[in-house]
């Protein structure tokens, strides 16, 4: 090496030394100050809280933090604070109050915006005891229940006004038994679709409660098959539908059977409903490599790749009038979704318009299945 290297590696490892000296001086300091301010069973308390906690100063740093606190993006190890729990700290201390509040915080640099909420309470005219959760999910599922709401009253008004309309002309039409009789034939349609759409709600709200509500037996899917499409028949029949099933396994998986065949049903429904007369709808059960596919497919009108995505989602129907011919309350392929999430699987579909459409529910098949 020249002279003129060694003299910059000298000075590089020296500017090194001194950085590293500065940072350990920094968090010593840091330490020095935690251990004056918060005693040792104070910061052992705050260390195990479950909740981000950080004892504040009022020179807008943080005596003592924990790791939470770090994780939430609030307060560092080192001291630093977020500038947010540091204003909350200064009304704190100004109004002598608790104050809490939901602030924004990014966490990293390229990190995703949270939505954490801080409760401030001053402690003395030195500290104030910050506590601190994130928001997030509890704000997007009230978000979600809130939409949700909205879109049920919507959806049951639909049918609901209907009924009335049908009452008044029956009222009119007192005189005319002919009249009369076709409006209680539509209004018994109505009511129908009433009622399915309020059987659905509640089997939607109980799939997503969050919770398992799962029996857990053993299923033999190639019966779920059977059942499901028995229960179907009917609608074949008025529809000039085909239905067939290609059951040549017997597998078996660890699940909840009238959910199953509910699941089941409902792909075997819309299969008919989305075909024209004269099609075929097959049910078949396949098992491989540990997993259990029960493939529902049609040959029917088809889904727009566009839509794919969406038809998923809670009340989406990609055709709203022919929706309501068919008596759909959109609800259905949701509960498919969620019926499989519950068991641990997923529902997939492929479709091309004009040429068919193939929903296939994939479960983690039971020991002994084959
Ligand atoms: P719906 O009760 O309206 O059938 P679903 O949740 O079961 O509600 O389905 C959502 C939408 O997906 C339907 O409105 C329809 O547009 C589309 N869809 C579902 N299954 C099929 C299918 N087999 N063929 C064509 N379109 C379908």
């Amino acid at each position: 090496m020249t002279p003129l290297g060694w003299v910059v590696a000298a000075l590089a490892f020296g500017i090194g030394m001194l950085a590293g000296a500065l940072v350990l001086r920094r968090s010593a300091k840091q330490e020095v100050v935690a251990r004056t301010l918060v005693p040792h069973r104070t910061r052992q308390v705050i260390a195990a809280l479950q909740s981000g906690a950080v004892i504040v100063r009022p020179d807008r740093r943080a005596a003592f933090s924990n790791h939470s606190a770090s994780s939430l993006g609030i307060a560092r190890p080192d001291g630093a604070l977020h500038a947010g729990v540091a204003d909350l700290a200064e009304r704190a201390w100004r109004t002598g109050e608790v104050v809490e509040e939901e602030i924004e915080v990014r966490r990293g640099v390229l990190g995703a915006l949270t939505q954490v909420h801080v409760r401030v309470t001053p402690i003395d005219t030195e500290l104030a005891l910050a506590v601190a959760n994130d928001n997030t999910e509890q704000r997007a599922a009230e978000a979600t229940r809130r939409e949700f709401a909205v879109n049920v009253s919507h959806e049951l008004k639909t049918p609901i006004g209907a009924l009335s309309l049908l009452a008044e002309n029956v009222e009119d039409a007192s005189d005319e038994p002919e009249l009369v009789r076709q409006f209680a034939v539509k209004m018994r349609r109505e009511a129908r679709r009433l009622t399915k759409l309020i059987q659905e709600i509640i089997e939607i709200s109980r799939l997503q409660g969050g919770e398992s509500v799962l029996d857990h037996e053993e299923v033999d899917v190639a019966g779920v098959i059977h059942e499901a499409c028995e229960g179907a028949r009917l609608a074949a029949e008025n529809r000039r539908i085909e239905l067939v099933t290609d059951v040549r396994v017997r597998p078996v998986v660890l699940g909840d059977r009238d959910l199953l065949v509910m699941a089941v049903r409902n792909l075997i429904d819309n299969a008919i409903a989305y075909s024209d007369p004269g099609a075929r709808v097959t049910a078949s059960v396949t098992a491989k490599d540990d997993a259990v596919s029960v493939a529902v497919l049609d040959q029917g009108i088809g889904i727009d790749a566009s839509d794919q995505e969406r038809i998923f989602e809670r009340f989406f129907r990609t055709d709203p009038a022919r929706a309501r011919e068919t008596g759909g309350t959109g609800l259905g392929l949701s509960i498919v979704k969620h019926v499989a999430l519950q068991h641990s699987g997923a529902v997939t579909v492929w479709s091309q318009p004009a040429v068919g459409s193939t929903f296939t529910i994939t479960l983690p098949g039971y020991e002994g299945s084959q």
